[in-house]
């Protein structure tokens, strides 16, 4: 298997221009759940960069379970995006949820994301893949780690090898928290392959109290990045709002984990 560590027993390093991502650094990607204005993402963008972030994110095609709620702004999020990036300097990474569109999305983002849902949208996988950019592929809600290794499988087989996984929590019978953030998948993933492995904690609990302790030990368990949501005003969030930070408790979340960092 392409992803196994018997395959390539070296750590893959993902290189978005001069950054890299599975190597020694750890890799903050931060912004908000949905492109929602020029405002709202300008600001956030100047904001996570301040705090330390290298990489923007936000969704202009949002997987929504309700047809009714917010499905993002599509195009001109896309828009935004590349502004939020000539400003700051700030890579993007942003979802892509149909074949049709990843000629699109690619155009303007720097890591195609594919959502949890679509873990094993297998002609999504493969035309994500041949787009030639890093994708960022997260664990299906009641995916196996076997699984989602084979949907990785996928992207490799196509000739890609810029793969990042993320663990982004799984269904259990617990209801407190929003999902299960399964912080052993790092370590195991990280054993089975040679991939790099960052941790969503915003999905992983849905609630913006647990987002910096489950960051902090996602570093400690060896994770190679993470993504945070970020949003000047969660209270007025059209997605996501609960779960995201303000730009405040970003900054504390960002201090707390140098020391870890350095300890790992
Ligand atoms: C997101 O990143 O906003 C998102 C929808 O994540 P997931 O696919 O993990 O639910
Ligand atoms: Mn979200």
């Amino acid at each position: 298997k392409l992803a196994s560590r018997e395959y390539k027993p070296e750590d893959t390093v993902i290189n978005i221009d001069n950054l890299s991502l599975g190597g020694h650094d750890l890799q903050v990607m931060a912004g908000p759940c949905a492109v929602e204005s020029k405002e709202q993402l300008l600001e956030v963008a100047h904001l996570v960069k301040n705090a330390g972030a290298k990489i923007l994110r936000g969704g202009a095609y949002k997987p929504r379970s309700s047809p009714y709620s917010f499905q993002g702004l599509e195009e001109i999020g896309l828009k935004y995006l590349a502004r939020a990036r000539e400003e700051t300097g700030l890579y993007i990474v942003t979802e892509v949820m149909d074949t049709q569109k990843v000629d699109l999305v690619s155009y303007y983002a720097d890591v195609l994301q594919i959502g949890a849902r679509n873990m094993q949208n297998f002609p999504l996988l493969r035309a994500a893949a041949k787009s030639g950019k890093p994708v960022l592929l997260k664990r299906g809600l009641s995916a196996t780690i076997e699984e989602w290794i084979l949907s990785a499988e996928y992207i490799l087989k196509e000739g890609n090898s810029q793969v990042i996984l993320c663990e982004r929590g799984i269904r259990t019978f617990e209801t407190y928290t929003r999902n299960t953030l399964d912080l052993s998948a790092v370590p195991v993933i990280k054993y089975l392959t040679h991939l790099p492995v960052i941790v969503d904690p915003s999905h992983g609990t849905g609630k913006w109290r647990w987002v910096q302790p489950m960051a902090q030990a996602a570093v400690a368990a060896g994770a190679d990045g993470l993504i945070i949501e970020v949003h000047p005003n969660p209270s007025e969030a059209l997605s996501d709002g609960p779960q995201s930070l303000t730009p405040e408790n970003f900054n504390k979340l960002m201090n707390s984990l140098k020391p870890i960092a350095q300890a790992v």
